[in-house]
């Protein structure tokens, strides 16, 4: 279902690279006068790590509100975490596309700082092995959420975000074919996506304005659209492959080490917090990170948003289960990825399920050569 998608789609992106929307790219100046350091209002970092100087007022995006932070995020109770170093407030108006892998600019990070996203969640059990992993380390991170899966599992997109995460959008059902759409289609899964979201979460202030478009199957009418509904579009400066059948976690941490590093020892990194390999990697990379002398920067919407959400006791949850509730994400998909939703449901083979999925990327992005023709971009 959803996750097949990402390669494939992916390499649609690649067909996008050089992209006529560059010379609309914002000026580094520009992004930089839109950023606005706020450590403390956000996350205390761990004991051992002091905030990035502060800017110069004058750098400082004017007038912001200051929101107010999820509760967990005030502070960092593990000594020796890696923690979050600064966040930085983005908005579509400074930065309406982000991410070297596509367009020409990215977020404007010092030496030695990540940005890091999941896409395509929530999907217990993996998304809270994720969560746990981040927590330990006290770091924050944002999220793009597909619709049909904030619907089936609402428990776990409220978790992350009380977490303290910053949860931005990823399509209602997360199809391959958005560079291929007309208006009426993006909007149908652009604010579907967001929408349903909103309803999963139960506060609709905290979605932030971010998109990311699923296998980053960019367009123009895409981000003219996204531009008119102030969405800030994110693409990514680096991935890991941790889609890829039958990788390792080490290879994850590995790659992505590496791809940072290449790419002037900074990014904004993609992950998938569906599966088991990335929630296996995520402790060691986060280590490797640290003991390499990163920052976890945290990019935050500008504005309010509310502290937290309401979230379910187990009880509750328990007693909705058995009343029929969550729904069933089956019910909403068509084709062969219903099929194979069906099987788990049916037989709870979803290792089996995810393993075909990612063979059918690991073929698309072999095609797609992303080793040799993306990163070296
Ligand atoms: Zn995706």
């Amino acid at each position: 279902m959803v996750r097949t998608v990402v390669a494939l789609a992916l390499a649609l992106g690649l067909a996008h690279v050089a992209s006529p929307a560059r010379a609309e790219e914002p000026t580094l100046e520009l992004k930089q006068a839109m950023t606005s350091v706020q450590p403390a209002a956000i996350v205390a970092p761990a004991p051992e790590l002091q905030p990035q100087e502060q800017k110069a007022p004058s750098q400082v995006a004017p007038a912001q509100p200051k929101a107010p932070e999820p509760a967990k995020a005030l502070a960092c109770n593990h000594p020796g975490a890696l923690g979050t170093s600064r966040t930085i407030t983005v908005s579509a108006d400074a930065f309406p596309r982000i991410g070297t892998m596509q367009y020409r600019q990215s977020l404007p990070l010092n030496d030695h700082e990540v940005v890091i996203t999941f896409d395509d969640g929530p999907l217990p059990p993996y998304t809270d092995r994720v969560l746990d992993a981040l927590d330990a380390e006290c770091v924050k991170v944002t999220y793009f959420i597909v619709g049909q899966m904030a619907r089936a599992y609402p428990d776990t997109l409220r978790r992350i975000y009380n977490d303290g995460h910053v949860i931005g959008t990823h399509s209602m059902h997360h199809p391959f074919s958005m560079d291929r759409m007309d208006a009426a289609q993006l909007t149908s899964e652009i604010d579907g996506g967001i929408a349903a979201v909103k309803a999963a979460i139960g506060d609709g202030r905290a979605v932030a304005p971010f998109f990311r478009v699923p296998g980053l199957a960019r367009s123009r009418t895409l981000e003219n659209f996204a531009a008119s509904q102030s969405l800030a579009v994110w693409s990514a400066d680096e991935v890991a492959d941790d889609w890829f059948h039958g990788i390792k976690p080490a290879q994850i941490v590995e790659r992505a080490m590496r791809r940072i590093e290449a790419k002037g020892h900074r990014g904004v990194l993609l992950l998938h917090d569906i599966h088991p390999a990335t929630a296996m990697a995520l402790p060691v990379l986060l280590q490797e990170l640290k003991a390499k002398g990163y920052k976890i920067v945290q990019a935050v919407p500008a504005g309010y948003r509310p502290a937290s959400v309401p979230e379910r006791t187990p009880a509750e949850i328990a007693a909705a289960r058995h009343q029929g509730w969550p729904r069933v994400v089956k019910a909403s998909l068509k084709g062969h990825h219903a099929r194979e939703r069906k099987h788990i449901a049916a037989t709870g083979d979803e290792d089996s399920f995810l393993a075909k999925l990612a063979a059918k990327k690991r073929h698309a992005v072999a095609a797609a050569d992303s080793e040799s023709g993306f990163f070296n971009r």
